[in-house]
């Protein structure tokens, strides 16, 4: 067989169902609880933010979800993404083990999170909704979702992080020209941001803000509506276009992975690529490894709790059990802003407790120096959040360079690091300083939450 480097599937191998894995699941995730009664919510909760299609989606146990013609006809500009053989990487890792990765940087936003910004913004156009509100830290999830609000005539705001807005205006500027309106947060636009810039006329801004004001915007504005860039089911669940794919096209070359991994912020990217394969562990008895990747100074899975706690640190969402540094939680400003976030999606969460999937953290500098390696080997510049996976790659691969063994590894490189050059400018100049999480800071927050940690 020819040696193949970069392996493509046709537009219609576009998958034409999303994967739910609510249907494979061994046990069935805990209900999410209303913040006031903490009774269970139902669909009338959540309807003032979302379109009533994701709340179905939200709690649905159908095992494929049609993906509308509409979507996949968007889709058909950068999907189906290529999967890659790292062979230049394998080289310099000296290792027998076999290394791919599915590249979601080709999305015109550079990244996996146009998968679900675009089925968002379509099933919010089909009922009717004029306008989105949002929330985004470094910028991803922002232009990801300004993109897709364009292409249906959806207006767009955008509430960003201030620290973000004033240091990183590439991002800004690309939302501007898909046409949606960047406020810097906190703004004067909401009452939760004048109440802040009334007690700090300089505050730097957080997600946690960011998202009070979206979603007051959305609450309180006729047609209006909100949207979630990682977490929810309904997104995970769109992602797993990405490992359906890349189950198509190991076909192809007539291998299979004895190991995934995927970099950690909520979980979507992690999701997307492992999922399909875990529902060959729970449906054909496969036996594949999906490790989460997540950042040493903002590590939920391997170091949070089990345990009820708000998606947002105002306290407005509903209370989800999931696994938690605590609401209130600051992680360390490291560079990869897309993993700062204190929880991890609800789905995730169940799966970890079960021991069905695996998690391990990695320091910020180890992360540069796995990135670095990579762009040099393979010519891809990844993303920070990326490298995390990458840092994790090279770890299970001289694992298996030292125990002799042939193991196939996949990783999804969830999006390209064009935008972030001033972070590998200041590793590259030796500015970029370790952090390490002490047990009191690990605590703080934990200690503030009421809700008990589920045994
Ligand atoms: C947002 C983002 C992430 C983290 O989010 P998940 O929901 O955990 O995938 C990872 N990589 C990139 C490139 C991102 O933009």
């Amino acid at each position: 067989m020819e040696k193949l480097k970069k392996i493509l599937l046709p537009e219609k191998d576009i998958p034409e169902n999303w994967y739910n894995i609510q249907a494979d699941m061994p046990n069935p995730t805990l209900p999410s609880l209303h913040p006031g009664t903490k009774q269970p919510i139902g669909p009338q909760d959540l309807a003032p933010l979302f379109p009533m299609e994701l709340i179905k989606q939200e709690v649905s146990k159908e095992r494929w979800i049609g993906i509308p013609e509409e979507v996949r006809d968007i889709y058909k500009i950068w999907r189906p993404s290529p999967l890659f053989r790292a062979y230049e990487f394998e080289k310099l890792l000296d290792t027998p083990a076999k290394i791919y990765y599915k590249y979601e940087g080709v999305s015109p936003a550079g990244s996996h999170k146009p998968n679900t910004a675009v089925p968002q913004a379509y099933y919010n156009m089909k009922e009717g909704v004029k306008r989105l509100t949002t929330e985004t830290g470094a910028g991803q999830w922002g232009s990801a979702l300004s993109f897709a609000c364009n292409l249906f005539g959806i207006d767009l705001e955008v509430y960003m992080v201030k620290v973000s807005y004033d240091q990183k205006p590439y991002r800004k500027f690309m939302m501007n020209i898909w046409g949606a309106k960047v406020f810097s947060s906190p703004s004067d636009k909401t009452e939760s941001g004048r109440k802040i810039l009334a007690e700090d006329p300089n505050s730097p801004g957080s997600l946690g803000i960011a998202i009070s004001e979206a979603v007051e915007r959305a609450v309180t504005a006729g047609n209006t509506k909100y949207a979630l860039g990682s977490v929810l089911n309904h997104v995970l669940m769109h992602q797993t276009v990405i490992g359906l794919e890349t189950i198509k096209q190991f076909e192809l070359v007539d291998d299979f992975p004895d190991i995934v991994i995927g970099c950690f912020g909520g979980g979507s990217n992690f999701a997307g690529i492992s999922f399909p394969f875990l529902g060959l562990n729970f449906r054909e008895g496969k036996n594949v490894r999906c490790i989460a990747a997540e950042p040493s100074s903002c590590p939920k899975l391997t170091k949070g709790q089990f345990r009820y706690d708000f998606g947002d640190t105002a306290g407005f969402t509903p209370l989800m059990p999931m696994y938690t540094l605590g609401h209130t939680f600051i992680p360390e400003s490291i560079h990869a802003g897309g993993l700062r976030y204190h929880g991890a999606g609800v789905l995730v969460s169940q799966l970890l407790k079960d021991n069905l999937i695996e998690a391990q953290d990695f320091h910020q500098l180890e992360c540069f120096d796995a990135g670095i390696k990579f762009a040099r080997t393979e010519g891809i510049i990844p993303a920070p959040e990326s490298t995390h996976a990458i840092a994790c790659v090279i770890k299970e691969a001289l694992k298996a360079k030292e125990e002799g063994t042939h193991k196939t590894i996949l990783f999804n490189l969830s999006g390209h690091g064009f935008f972030d050059m001033s972070a590998y400018d200041a590793y590259l100049s030796g500015k970029l300083v370790e952090h390490h999480l002490t047990e009191k800071e690990l605590h703080a927050d934990l200690k503030k939450l009421n809700t008990p940690v589920i045994p």
